[in-house]
């Protein structure tokens, strides 16, 4: 019988990546896979064939040999091409492939393999750093793989066992009542494999607790609570598992003159009563330094002036916020007693005048007037 092109098997393309040719091996064994055509003798013929091309097209060197020579430079190699029995099709690769669909070893001969955990970092920034983006240096302790052993537990020139209790399959099975239920094996813990010689430096664990450095790249505008993902950099995983991700979690200090309201900033700016009074310029802060603000005569205490776009640029996009600046007319300390005898002129001045000068304290006294008025009638 002559054999089908492996390409043409798994129906991928010859440039195919190993994530999609495994992609497609998948569909194919979930369809042929035996257990689900129980005496299809057919099926069984399509499940071997689309395993023999996963495992030459998944190594690199096997699948180089077949994609210069064909079927007979795997032959005349002496190997991958060759033949399979029934009891390989459910050999260890199987478990690799359907561990997340069948719930790790259930299928014998093969342990559980465990993704590594998350980590979270919290990284504090001061809101000049958060504004315009920063690149921090962090260092945090995690579980990495024990580079002696590669992260098997075993010592160097030693080998795990497979464990006698569950068959390697890293779950038992209880029998309850009338049920039999699956149990995550007692003695191996699920990994399928015991270590009898433990590695010295991670006494057996296969990962190590080790201090890792990092350079985080912070993206400008980021705000309180945002969430940088730093994919593969959590711990290490467990028995050939991959590793978790780092989320590095932005907490920005408070800041001495600025809130924050999203892309808007605002601000106190002190005023003396007297460029309040008659109008003039202020210096006013902002992110990227000083401006001038035009204070126009009479201005209240209180009043906001909105300088367009010294706020934010969102990290997510959108528009840049503006800062607000809040005016406080300061009363004036410290004054000699010639001033005060010029201040005490003004006022007299002020008592004599026909005009009104405090608008705020005028429609306040009509106010209460009014509230007496009703309380009367
Ligand atoms: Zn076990
Ligand atoms: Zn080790």
């Amino acid at each position: 019988m002559s054999k089908r092109d492996y390409y043409k098997v798994l129906d991928v393309a010859r440039t195919a990546t190993e994530a999609e040719i495994k992609k497609a091996y998948r569909r194919l064994a979930m369809k042929y896979h035996p257990d689900r055509n129980p005496n299809d003798a057919e099926a069984e013929e399509k499940f071997k064939e689309a395993k023999e091309a996963y495992e030459v097209l998944t190594d690199a060197q096997k699948r180089a040999i077949y994609d210069q020579h064909g079927h007979d430079g795997l032959a005349a190699r002496g190997g991958g091409g060759g033949g399979f029995s029934a009891s390989d099709a459910f050999s260890d690769i199987f478990g690799d492939v359907f561990g997340d669909i069948f719930g790790g070893g259930r299928r014998g001969g093969r342990q559980q393999v465990f993704r590594g955990a998350d980590l979270r970092y919290d990284l504090e920034l001061d809101l000049e750093q958060a504004v315009f983006g920063h690149s921090a240096d962090i260092e945090f302790t995690t579980l990495a793989e024990c580079e002696p052993c590669s992260g098997s537990g075993a010592a160097p020139g030693s080998k795990p066992v497979t464990c006698d209790t569950c068959n390697g399959a890293g779950q038992v099975r209880m029998q309850q009542g009338f049920f039999a239920v699956q149990q995550t094996c007692p003695r191996c813990k699920g990994r399928g494999q015991i270590v009898s010689q433990p590695c010295d430096s991670c006494l057996g664990q296969g990962r190590i607790r080790q201090k890792k450095n990092l350079n985080v790249k912070v993206p400008q505008g980021v705000d309180n609570g945002d969430r940088i993902r730093l994919t593969g950099e959590g711990e290490a995983g467990r028995n050939g598992g991959p590793p978790g991700d780092l989320y590095v979690e932005i907490r920005v200090r408070e800041h001495p003159i600025f809130e924050r309201d999203g892309s808007h900033l605002s601000c106190e700016v002190p005023v003396s009563f007297t460029t309040a009074t008659l109008g003039g310029t202020v210096e006013v802060p902002t992110l990227g330094g000083n401006v001038e603000l035009k204070v126009p005569s009479e201005t209240q205490s209180g009043r906001v002036f909105r300088l367009r776009e010294k706020g934010v640029k969102p990290v997510r996009g959108g528009p840049t916020g503006d800062l607000f600046c809040r005016v406080v007319v300061e009363t004036p300390v410290n004054l000699t007693e010639e001033q005060k005898e010029l201040l005490r002129a003004f006022d007299a001045s002020m008592q004599n005048s026909r005009r009104s000068h405090s608008p705020r304290e005028s429609t306040w006294l009509d106010g209460v007037k009014r509230f007496f008025d009703t309380i009367r009638n």
